[in-house]
């Protein structure tokens, strides 16, 4: 069961935020999701993303999740 999950603007805002120049906070690796918290942004990478989410997204005012773009493309 998960609480109040935050809203993803990926629904609302369909051009993507993130680009190859942003990294992930924790790793390095190219940033899909981007947190927004009362004290700042973060950025991780898909992997770093899932890892942090159940812990941030109870205090994340946004979450932005362009993780679905690893699995998309070449088709
Ligand atoms: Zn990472």
């Amino acid at each position: 069961m998960s609480p109040t999950a935050p809203r993803s603007t990926a629904e609302l805002e369909p051009r993507h935020l993130l680009t190859a120049e942003d990294r992930c906070d924790s790793c390095g690796a190219q940033a899909y999701i981007r947190v927004t918290m009362a004290t700042g942004e973060l950025l991780f990478c898909a992997h770093h993303g899932s890892r942090f989410k159940e812990k941030l997204s109870a205090t994340a005012l946004e979450w932005h999740d362009e993780s679905s773009r690893l699995t998309e493309g070449d088709r």
